[in-house]
């Protein structure tokens, strides 16, 4: 996938781009090339960007520490802003931008878009925060437990109280 000048994507039939992924992405390690598409609409002012894709990566069980493959299922949407980064008088001079505010993109409208990095992004932010081989995973099973050799005080311990359980024995009732 090539990275895509915006303002050719406005001159396309109906401003939409469709482009079908079958590729093993840099990066981001995965057991078979991750399938799907990703459509990039120019609205004009933003870009509307939709990712669905799937792929078998290869986790490791934050509880038993296995490693196991997961279908990763890619179902992603983004709005880009088209804006200049000098575009913006009423942020000039602000120190603080708010939260909301970092987490919108934009890129320059007659920039280029690259759908790798894009999808690369989508496809990170998709993994799963609790990684678990199975929802009922027992965690790290401990060896099979060995009846351990008593030890010395144990047995001494044992046969006293079997002499006193003897001496009970003895005692009438
Ligand atoms: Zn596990």
């Amino acid at each position: 996938m090539e990275p895509l000048h915006i303002p050719q994507l406005a001159n396309r039939q109906d401003r939409t781009l469709e482009i079908i992924v079958d590729t093993l992405i840099p990066e981001f390690e995965t057991l078979t090339p991750v399938r799907g598409k990703v459509i990039v609409k120019h609205g004009g002012t933003f870009l509307d960007l939709s990712a669905q894709a799937e792929t078998i990566i290869t986790l490791k069980c934050d509880r038993c520490l296995q490693q196991y493959n997961h279908r990763l299922v890619l179902d992603a949407t983004e709005i880009i802003w088209l804006e200049e980064p000098d575009e913006e008088p009423d942020r000039k001079g602000m120190e603080i931008r708010t939260d909301l505010e970092e987490l919108v993109d934009s890129l320059p409208p007659d920039g280029h878009f690259d759908p790798n990095v894009w999808l690369y992004e989508q496809l990170c932010l998709s993994l799963p925060l609790r990684q678990l081989c199975d929802l009922d995973c027992a965690g790290i099973i401990p060896p099979a437990e060995v009846d351990p050799e008593p030890s010395e005080a144990q047995q001494l311990l044992d046969s006293r109280w079997g002499i006193l359980g003897t001496i009970k024995d003895r005692l009438p009732e």
